[in-house]
């Protein structure tokens, strides 16, 4: 098929679940369905969205003879962590700069989660620069001394997020559509967080180019909206051009709601992490403060606001991120003991 070209290193063997929510569906009570499709479930490197990114960045790099992947990300990156789970299970080497984006942090935030596994996958180096650093520019320098100790670098950009990165969603979209044709349901929503835009450029572009007719949402976790739909739309356009099916630019359809930041970027603010404990004591899943716990509130708010029609079917896609959830163990704190899921 249109992927069957480009090369792919197999990192997952089989469909990520796609599963009811009937709990949540009864709670919100607004007439429509929801799903979850279980992208935290991943099997590589703790699961998450970029081991499907990796799939194809890593064929990419094995076919170039790399030895070393390069990368970056903020402190508590899901994608760093991904990258060098992916990089043990291959034999390659794996370096990353790490971005302080995330301001007031404390010691759970910059010693466990995420920092944790990533030096428990044995990187062979994680370098701290200060936000607003150019971190194209770092990846480049980071490239060039490699190869000069005489590596052979593979780079990654941040998110795992350019038009290779995004072949696995496009691929994800295939899989649903599957997914949803064998339990005879309209995928009439996908919602989820968008980040460095890599995965819904790819669902927009899967979207497109397979004739699926859903909504795609993605809840900002950072830009304003007009930033992020300018980015995910131009991300998207690329990907459709390297996949051979520029025409079905005409189809995109890229949504983003930009009212769940809640504070800025990795910040944890009260709608995330009630959003959260909604999750994991309704669902029994496992969200993270930076992605998906803002995604959930976003859908929370939308259903709540009537905004999915009657006998709608709503996929939340989960992209994973539950080892970040150690890194803000004290702001949960004081949330533990109350009821989250009495109507307020
Ligand atoms: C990276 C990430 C996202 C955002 O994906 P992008 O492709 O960067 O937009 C969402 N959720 C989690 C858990 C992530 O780690």
């Amino acid at each position: 098929m249109l992927l069957s070209r480009f090369p792919r290193v197999r990192l997952i063997d089989q469909p990520t679940p796609l599963e009811p929510m009937p709990r949540l569906t009864q709670w919100l009570d607004c007439g429509a369905t929801f799903w979850v499709k279980r992208d935290d479930c991943t099997q590589a490197a703790g699961g998450g969205n970029k081991v499907r990114k990796l799939e194809y960045l890593l064929g990419e790099a094995l076919s170039q003879q790399a030895d070393l992947l390069i990368t970056q990300g903020a402190v508590q990156s899901n994608h760093v962590r991904q990258t060098a789970g992916a990089a043990a299970r291959l034999g390659l080497g794996c370096r990353a700069i790490l971005e302080r984006r995330v301001p007031d942090t404390d010691r759970d935030f910059e010693e466990s989660g995420n920092v944790f596994l990533d030096r428990l996958y044995g990187v062979e180096s994680l370098r701290y620069v200060a936000a607003g650093t150019d971190m194209t520019r770092e990846l480049a320098a980071e490239s060039e001394q490699a190869r000069r100790q005489g590596r052979r670098p593979y780079v990654i950009p941040g998110g795992g997020s350019n038009r290779v990165g995004a072949l696995g969603y496009v691929e994800c979209v295939f899989e649903l559509a599957a997914q949803a044709n064998a339990r005879a349901i309209p995928i009439d929503w996908i919602v989820h967080a968008t980040g460095s835009s890599g995965t819904q450029a790819g669902l927009a572009a899967g979207l497109a180019a397979f004739g699926v007719d859903a909504h795609l949402l993605g809840v900002s976790v950072r830009q304003p909206r007009a930033v992020q739909v300018a980015k995910v739309r131009a991300e998207a356009e690329t990907v459709l051009d390297y996949l051979g099916c520029p025409h079905a630019a005409s189809a995109l359809d890229v949504e983003v709601d930009d009212a769940h930041v809640d504070g800025g970027y990795g910040m944890a603010g009260p709608a995330t992490l009630r959003a959260i404990l909604v999750a994991a004591r309704l669902e029994g899943l496992l969200l993270d403060p930076t992605y998906t716990g803002k995604a959930f509130a976003g859908l929370i708010a939308r259903a709540r606001a009537g905004h999915f029609p009657r006998g709608a079917q709503v996929v939340f896609l989960h992209t994973g991120g539950a080892p970040g959830l150690f890194a803000y163990r004290q702001q949960f704190e004081a949330l533990l003991g109350s009821d989250v899921l009495k109507p307020s």
